[in-house]
Formats: C-alpha cells, sequence, structure tokens
C-alpha cells in the first residue's frame, strides 16, 4: 500500500502557501493538482468545475491527457464525477470501471486508472464540482486520504465561490447558476409554494480555513461547544416553545450528542491537522454526511442527520450567530431548500414564513416530513440536485402535488402556478367564511366535522379549520418522531397541551397504533413479519407490552385531571381486547385514586372498527363500548383485501361501492340501535362525496385532516339529508344495475348543487 508524502498537515500547508502566491488562476489550478497528486502518491489528480447549464468541466488535471482541460465534460448526474456532484457524497472505488456509474471519455485516456477517489467541492452544502484521484493499482483509499482531499476540495470551493476561476469560463457557460431548472422528485404533501429560496445548510459560509494556533482554536472549539451544550439544557428548561412535545425528544438526544467524545475527538483532530474550529465542523459533518448515505438503518440515519442538525448549531455559535439571525433575515415567502434536515430544524423557523420544504433525500415517513405535512407546508422530496442549483433568494415553486420544483422560473410558468394559488386562497375564503356557519345540512340536521392530529404543531388548526373538536389524536406520531421511547412526562405533557388547546372541545385520544406501517427504529421488540399489516400491531401489541400501555394511559389519565378522557383502541379484532385494556385502565384508576391524584370528570373507552370480525357482533360491540370509531383506512384494506399503501391497486377497488356503503350502513344503524355513539376517522370522512355518503347512511360525526373540514362543511350547507336518505332506500340495497355508486352520487349532487 502507498503511503501520502507528508500526511494532510503537510499538504494544508502547501495549499495555504500556494493560494498566497501571486499566480494566474489557471496555473494555481495546475499546481494545485500536481501537488494534492504527489502528496497523495497518485498517479491523477482532476478538478471538475460544475456550470450553470448543470455540466461538470475539466479545469485542471495532473496525469489524464492535459488537451482534455475545458474539453472533457458530464452532467450532472452522468459518470463517476456526475454521480459525486449530484449526491454530493465521496466514492471510493478500488475498481472504477466496474462501478455502473462508470462513463467513460476517450479524450481522457483514463481507463488505465482502476482506482478511483472523488469527493465533491462543496461550500455550505452547495457543490461547486468534484476533485478526484487515481491510481493504476486497485486500491482503497484511507479514512485519511479522503479527509486529505476533502480539505483540499475546502481550499478549492473558496477559489471558486470568490471568483477566482471566473476568467477560464468561456463566455456563454457562467458559473453562476442563473438560468431556470426544473427537478422533479416525489410527492411528500400536497399543495403548491411560491417564494424564495432558503437554503438550510449554506446559514453559515466558512471562509477562514487555516488556523494560526491550534491549541487557542481548540480552546475556541471547547468554548463553544460549553454555549452549545448550555443553550440546549437551556431550551430543555423553556416551557414556552410553541412546539413543546416533539421538540423536546430531540432536544434530549442533542443533548446526549454534544457531550459526544468521539466527535469531539474528531474535531479537535481536524484542527491539529491545521484546520479552524468552523473549518473542523464542516470537515466532521461532510464526513457525516457521506457515512449516512451509505447508511440504511433507518434509525442510525436518523441520529445522524441529528448530528448534522447539531453541527449546524455549533457553527453558528462559532461564528456569533444565533437562530434569531436566521429568523430575522428570512423572506416572508420562504421555501426551505435542504439536503437532509432535523425535526427540530425546521421547527427553529417561523411557521407564517414558510410556504414549502424541498428535500433531496428524506422518506415520506421521516420525521421532518411528518413535522412539515402537520404543519401544512408542501413538500417535494427526493429533488436530486436542488441544494446544488439553489442560491439563496432565487425564485422557486414547490409544486407538492407532482413533487417537483422549478426554480428560477420563467414569468408564464409563475403566472400559471400563481393563478392556482390564488384560485386555492379564495377557496380558503371561502371555507373561512363558512367556519362561523353552524354545522348542519340544508334540511337543518347537526353533523360534527371534527379532525384528526397527532402532533403538538396540528393544535392551531382546531380553531383555524373551525373543527368541533379532535375525533381522532394518534399519539403514536410522537413516538415516531422521537428518536426514543417518549418518557412518561413528555407524553403527559403533551396531552395536556392538547387539551389546553382544545379549550373544552372534544377530544379523542387512541392508544398507540404502531406496527403494520407505522415503525419505531428503536423499539427492538419488533421482528420482520410476512405480512406486517395482519400482523402484531396497534392494541395486540399494547396488550403484550402492557407497560407501554400503562404508561401511556397513566399519562393520558392524569393529563386529563377535572376534565373528560375519551380514549379509544385500535385494530380491536375481539371484544376480549376491550375487556383487557379496561383492566388495565381500571387498575391504573385505582392507583391513582390510591395517591389522591385528581382524575378525569368521566372516561370514555371506545374501540375502532377496522377489522371486519367485528361487523359480525355489532351489537355486542356497541355494548361493550361507550363510542365506535370506524377506520375506514383499515377497514376497507381488510374487507376488500387490499394493501391500502399499494399505489398499484389505488385506483382499482372504490370505497363508494355498494358492498362496503352497505357494511358502513351496518354500522351506523347498530349504533343508533343501541344508542351508541358512532363516529368515523378515516380518509373517507375527507372527501366531499364520500362525507356526503357517510352522512346519508346515518353518520353525524366524522373526523378528518383540518384542511377538508372547510370543502365538507360547504358541501354539508347545501345537502337535502331526506333526499339522500331515500336515495338510499331506492339504490343500496337494490341488486346492482351497472351504474356505480359513486356516479350515482355525483349525480344526485349535480342534480342539486351540491358542490363536492
Ligand atoms: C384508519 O385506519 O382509518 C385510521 C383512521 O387509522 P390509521 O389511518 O391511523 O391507521
Ligand atoms: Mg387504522
Amino acid at each position: 500500500m502507498r503511503d501520502m508524502a507528508g500526511g494532510p498537515r503537510v499538504l494544508l500547508k502547501r495549499l495555504r502557501e500556494l493560494m498566497q502566491e501571486p499566480l494566474e488562476p489557471q496555473e494555481r489550478l495546475d499546481r494545485i493538482v500536481r501537488d494534492i497528486a504527489s502528496n497523495m502518491v497518485a498517479e491523477v489528480c482532476s478538478l471538475y468545475v460544475l456550470r450553470a447549464d448543470s455540466v461538470l468541466e475539466l479545469y485542471a488535471t495532473e496525469g489524464l491527457n492535459p488537451n482534455a482541460v475545458h474539453l472533457a465534460q458530464l452532467r450532472l448526474g452522468q459518470g463517476l464525477v456526475g454521480t459525486i456532484a449530484a449526491s454530493a457524497r465521496p466514492l471510493n472505488l478500488s475498481n472504477a470501471q466496474e462501478h455502473p456509474a462508470f462513463a467513460y471519455l476517450p479524450e481522457t485516456g483514463e481507463e488505465i486508472y482502476h482506482s478511483f477517489l472523488g469527493v465533491p467541492v462543496l461550500r455550505a452544502g452547495r457543490t461547486l464540482g468534484v476533485l478526484v484521484v487515481q491510481n493504476k493499482t486497485m486500491r482503497q483509499y484511507r479514512e485519511d486520504e479522503i479527509e486529505a482531499l476533502e480539505t483540499t476540495a475546502m481550499v478549492i470551493a473558496e477559489m471558486i465561490a470568490t471568483g477566482d476561476l471566473a476568467r477560464l469560463t468561456r463566455p456563454g457557460l457562467e458559473l453562476d447558476l442563473s438560468r431556470p431548472a426544473s427537478f422533479t422528485g416525489l410527492s411528500f404533501n400536497e399543495g403548491v409554494g411560491l417564494g424564495h429560496v432558503v437554503l438550510h445548510e449554506p446559514r453559515i459560509v466558512v471562509t477562514n480555513l487555516f488556523n494560526e494556533d491550534s491549541e487557542e482554536e481548540v480552546r475556541r472549539l471547547d468554548r463553544s461547544l460549553g454555549s452549545l451544550r448550555l443553550s440546549i439544557d437551556d431550551m430543555l428548561e423553556r416551557r414556552d416553545v410553541a412546539f413543546e412535545g416533539e421538540h423536546r425528544e430531540v432536544l434530549e438526544a442533542y443533548r446526549m450528542f454534544a457531550n459526544d467524545r468521539g466527535w469531539v475527538r474528531r474535531l479537535e483532530e481536524a484542527i491539529r491537522n491545521g484546520l479552524t474550529a468552523e473549518a473542523a465542523v464542516e470537515k466532521v459533518q461532510s464526513d457525516m454526511r457521506a457515512r449516512m448515505f451509505h447508511m440504511t438503518d433507518p434509525y442510525l440515519r436518523e441520529r445522524m442527520s441529528d448530528f448534522d442538525d447539531l453541527a449546524n448549531r455549533l457553527l453558528r455559535q462559532l461564528m456569533g450567530r444565533g437562530p434569531e439571525d436566521v429568523a430575522a433575515s428570512l423572506p416572508k415567502d420562504a421555501i426551505i431548500v435542504a439536503r437532509s434536515m432535523g425535526a427540530a430544524e425546521l421547527l427553529d423557523y417561523p411557521r407564517d414564513k414558510l410556504r414549502g420544504l424541498v428535500l433531496e433525500d428524506g422518506t415520506a415517513t421521516s420525521h421532518v416530513v411528518i413535522v412539515a405535512r402537520a404543519m401544512g407546508i408542501p413538500v417535494a422530496g427526493q429533488v436530486k440536485g436542488a441544494v446544488s442549483m439553489a442560491e439563496n433568494g432565487d425564485a422557486i415553486i414547490v409544486d407538492g402535488d407532482e413533487g417537483s420544483i422549478h426554480l428560477r422560473p420563467q414569468s408564464d410558468l409563475e403566472a400559471a402556478y400563481a393563478e392556482k394559488v390564488r384560485f386555492r386562497a379564495r377557496r380558503q375564503e371561502v371555507y373561512r367564511e363558512l367556519r362561523k356557519k353552524p354545522s348542519v345540512t340544508k334540511d337543518g340536521v347537526p353533523v360534527d366535522l371534527l379532525m384528526n392530529a397527532g402532533l403538538a404543531v396540528d393544535l392551531p388548526q382546531l380553531s383555524e379549520s373551525g373543527a368541533a373538536g379532535i375525533g381522532l389524536f394518534r399519539t403514536e406520531l410522537q413516538f415516531m418522531v422521537a428518536s426514543t421511547f417518549p418518557r412518561a412526562e413528555a407524553q403527559e405533557r403533551l396531552y395536556r397541551d392538547v387539551l389546553d388547546a382544545a379549550r373544552g372541545k372534544p377530544v379523542t385520544f387512541r392508544t398507540i397504533d404502531i406496527g403494520g406501517d407505522k415503525v419505531l427504529p428503536y423499539f427492538k421488540g419488533v421482528v420482520q413479519e410476512e405480512n406486517p399489516a395482519l400482523g402484531w400491531r396497534a392494541i395486540r401489541l399494547t396488550l403484550d407490552r402492557p407497560g407501554l400501555l400503562r404508561t401511556q394511559i397513566r399519562a393520558l389519565l392524569k393529563a386529563c385531571g377535572g376534565r373528560e378522557l375519551k380514549l379509544m383502541l385500535p385494530m380491536v379484532t375481539e371484544l376480549s381486547e376491550i375487556a383487557q385494556a379496561r383492566e388495565i385502565i381500571d387498575r391504573e384508576v385505582r392507583h391513582l385514586s390510591r395517591f389522591a391524584h385528581h382524575l378525569p370528570t368521566s372516561l370514555k373507552l371506545g374501540a375502532m372498527l377496522e377489522v371486519p370480525s367485528l361487523l359480525f357482533q355489532l351489537d355486542e360491540l356497541m355494548k361493550a363500548v361507550d363510542f365506535v370509531s370506524v377506520g375506514s383506512n383499515d377497514l376497507f384494506q381488510f374487507i376488500m383485501a387490499v394493501d391500502r399503501g399499494n399505489t398499484q391497486l389505488a385506483d382499482r377497488f372504490d370505497t363508494l361501492s355498494a358492498p362496503f356503503l352497505r357494511a358502513l350502513k351496518q354500522i351506523a344503524d347498530a349504533g343508533a340501535r343501541n344508542h351508541t355513539p358512532v363516529t368515523l376517522c378515516g380518509e373517507l370522512a375527507g372527501k366531499p362525496i364520500s362525507a356526503m355518503a357517510l352522512i346519508g347512511l346515518g353518520f353525524r360525526s366524522i373526523s378528518m385532516s383540518p384542511a377538508s373540514i372547510g370543502p365538507v362543511k360547504a358541501m354539508l350547507t347545501e345537502l337535502p339529508l331526506q333526499e339522500l336518505e331515500a336515495f338510499f332506500k331506492d339504490n343500496l340495497m337494490a341488486p346492482a344495475q351497472g351504474t356505480p355508486m359513486r356516479a350515482l352520487l355525483q349525480a344526485f349532487a349535480d342534480d342539486r348543487s351540491i358542490p363536492l
């Protein structure tokens, strides 16, 4: 194995001298690549720079054909170099030709080199180019070599950013990345946002790379780490944070990481190699990101992104800037563009200025996306290349419906989207007006329109949407955004906040519904299941882990002291499960009263009707509980045997088909017969046409996402219920006539000008 001639410290010293010499830019670049090659004992060192037209151009090389300089080109995402630029992550390969992305450029003559190490040239999170070393032998580059190359890349980034290379650029191929560009990813949350780019990571630009005195820098780092730890402790002690619950969980994880010895040791090592404290943080952060990229365990990935978040906070400390400055300088129509992001970081931005979120990574279930959805902002995810091509202040459109973004859009596109946004706003205005009107049908029958929620960030929607209460509070969301099981106090605090925000409006808490598609990465008790939807989930899981259920019930009982507690159990299959849960609840009530706790004024226990077995014991079910809530998402999945998450089957079976509606009618009838209140809280409640059907079948209470309340109420106030009941009498039990129920219902509404 070859060794580095001098190591990173020597290379850094050499680069520093080169930067100070009065050289022409090309000459300086040529010398830099030559020095890197010799320092790293590599046959090749090349620099590619990203142009405004998303093309990476070879700007300097040692070892490849010198005539290829300024001629060899790769598109962003093309070949190894393009892949590194698009992902902003290093590639370390012992045999480059075997990599699926390898693209051969004949003009460079590079086929004789096997091993390949490429790192992105990043400045404050934005890709400006790619720096590569290559060797003939097959070898894996070591960690210290990757570090040396990354450090060099930081110096080159500085040259590009200060305009040092502008004179090497041909007219028309600027590096200033100012052209319109569109990218498509995935839709993580619907809606359209028009605004201006706020790059999440480049909030801090590190320009001072080389330190004068390593020991003094280590001391400076220590001081900043100390303040960072204090500020986290401080935030944890404050109780006025708007997003108390989930914010707290994340902060507690940060406190742990801020004391992580491994992290601190790596930072100190980078400083001792010659970097300033800021540059060291940026450097270690890049390493973390690279590691994160290769990680498949969702729990570890989420933890790594917490570290990333923490590093940003530390940078702000070192450079004497607080989150307040970010908030103050934020445009009023901010669209946050980030590679990845922690949930707490999104919560740092003021909600009233956020118009959208763009992520290069992330999944629909990542914590930050769950929070963004709760905040009601459009999100496009997996938008590769967004960070590299966006600049702070650029005009941008996020199309959350399509999962796409348009950077620096042309005026006609912007006008089309602006019209779409205005149209939505006008409709919102109509819905706002409706809030003041009573929630009754045209013929005066009251129907409760409730909202679904699950995080503290949902709560402002309660008054904004005009919902009559919370019909489903999904308590598992607090568990899903946390890094470890939320402690009893954290659970109690959230439940108390929910009730306080509800100001006397009813709230129905559902005990944690995990398992199935809702995974807690830190819950090690879960085994891989062949059919997780039919597996160990919801009430099945919590009855087997009574400690979990007990803690939650105790937290709920305490939080509801002096108020009513409405509690429901998810995925009930047999009535015995209700009896077992009731026993646990009774025991907790006895326990708390023994210690003279303030208990709820009344306790109502309900079951969710999601499993078809309950359809065949409806009267017994109605007698066994205080209320029933139909989980139509799961009930439909199980009645029709169709996976609710399978996009291929999403439109195949109709939720308004007669058999499913007949089942719903039986439930509503059984409720009425037994004087047991029945509600429905699945997605079905949120679409005006299906909400109309539900009301016609006898439901007088339905719960939906807050954004649906307006459209459903607009339908409700125009609905002549008696006519709809007569319609169902004629059509629901009649043998199928060929016209689907959905079409009949649509015609019913059209004939009466009911807005759907
Ligand atoms: C449902 O299944 O309809 C429901 C409301 O529960 P979830 O969507 O949380 O499974
Ligand atoms: Mg369900």
